[in-house]
């Protein structure tokens, strides 16, 4: 009744390859084709990525989280430049970019490193922010460079530390790198925050109060107690009349970072110190846009002109710096954010919870848009 060797081969064999398609294969949330919520697709057969190359390592994903990048990038955006770096790289995409996995967050567990991967080792809690033109995080797998992970707060969860680092990485990028904020240079600085209650916000404003920055967030009236219990000193409900009348009767900023964009900026920059080396620093450009629609070249030529005509006007009219920012993954910047948050200087803010099977209705909560913190997926 156990069957002779042939029997036996016959039972076994299919075995064998279903523990073999085990470890080659993952579940993820793909997209086939770029388009609304319909687009995306659980599969449990998707390639499972593995190191290729010396310094990258392998996570298991416990939790991603999203950013309105993700519902942009799901309907197309930012196809033009990200095509264009995924093939220079050759990650994986062989001959066009699907299936794609979205999701800029992650915080997990290394499986594997390259040789040349020194700071980690297989089963090390990490966290990462994952570049757009990489495979993302709604999946059961990452791989990623060395450089762009980091050691997650040991006093989070992974649920609360998935809400981080796409948010920390950007706000890093234009407060730190592009506006030249640091520890020591804060203190006293009048900063701006308009639009303080998404992500962004939520990190930006908690960064330069670490450091000793007066902030003033504009945000609507639902939202200030989160905006105050973060640290604002002062808010502004931009629901409640003319934005730019209340924050001219206010002293003058040495930096505005704009999360909102469009009219926001013509009255934003009239509210920094003239001839102080005051910086306006936006995060909502049209710099993938104009590549996707123009294409890369003529695109690259538009969005050069546009903020260099900006730069100037602003700099010769009103004495003010005037600077586009853009996310940049940043291991090192998020050892740092992983110290504040362990020295609870820094709290994530997660708004809403959801398991891996629901992420097309996870996709539908940040659409919505009103966020009040972060959405995260649950993984594992
Ligand atoms: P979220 O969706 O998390 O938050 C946006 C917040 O702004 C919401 O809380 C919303 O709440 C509030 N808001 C909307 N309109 C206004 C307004 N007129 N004044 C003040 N607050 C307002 O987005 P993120 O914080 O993650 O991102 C902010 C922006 O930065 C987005 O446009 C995003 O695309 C961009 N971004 C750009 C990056 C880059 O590389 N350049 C990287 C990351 C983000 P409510 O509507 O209820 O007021």
């Amino acid at each position: 009744s156990r069957g002779g060797p042939s029997e036996r081969s016959a039972v076994l064999q299919p075995t064998k390859n279903v523990h073999f398609r085990k470890l080659t294969t993952m579940a993820a949330w793909v997209i086939d084709k770029y388009g609304s919520n319909e687009v995306l697709e659980f599969r449990e057969d998707n390639r499972r990525p593995s190191v290729c190359t010396s310094a990258e390592v392998l996570l298991k994903v416990h939790a991603a989280a999203l950013n309105p990048v993700d519902v942009a990038m799901r309907g197309g955006y930012g196809s033009t430049l990200l095509g264009v770096r995924r093939d220079a790289l050759s990650l994986g995409w062989m001959g066009g970019e699907f299936p794609l996995v979205l999701g800029r967050d992650a915080s997990g567990v290394v499986v594997e490193c390259g040789s040349g991967v020194t700071h980690f080792q297989p089963g090390d809690e990490v966290w990462a922010a994952i570049p757009p033109w990489k495979q993302g995080s709604l999946a059961e797998f990452v791989v990623l460079s060395e450089s762009e992970v980091s050691h997650k707060p040991k006093s989070l969860s992974h649920t609360q530390a998935a809400s981080i680092p796409y948010v920390a990485s950007t706000v890093w990028s234009a407060l730190v790198v592009t506006a030249g904020l640091n520890k020591d240079s804060c203190s006293g600085k009048r900063v701006l925050i308009v639009g303080a209650s998404g992500g962004i916000g939520i990190l930006a404003i908690q960064l330069m109060k670490v450091w000793g920055a007066h902030v003033t967030a504009t945000c609507s009236r639902s939202a200030e107690g989160l905006v105050r219990s973060l640290g604002a000193d002062h808010v502004v409900d931009y629901t409640s009349g003319d934005t730019k009348a209340q924050l001219e009767t206010l002293e003058k900023f040495d930096v505005v970072l704009d999360n909102v964009g469009g009219d926001t900026e013509d009255w934003a920059v009239t509210l920094l110190r003239p001839w102080a080396g005051a910086k306006y620093i936006t995060l909502v450009t049209p710099f993938l846009l104009n590549l996707d629609k123009l294409g890369l070249a003529e695109g690259t030529v538009q969005t050069g002109l546009t903020a260099g005509s900006k730069a100037l006007k602003n700099l010769c009219d009103k004495g003010v710096h005037y600077r586009w920012a853009f996310f940049a993954p940043n291991g090192a910047a998020l050892d740092q954010i992983a110290d504040m948050v362990d020295e609870e200087q820094v709290r994530p803010v997660v708004e809403a919870e959801f398991s891996f099977s629901k992420v097309a209705q996870a996709f539908q909560k940040v659409e919505q848009g009103h966020a009040r913190g972060k959405t995260v997926i649950n993984i594992h």
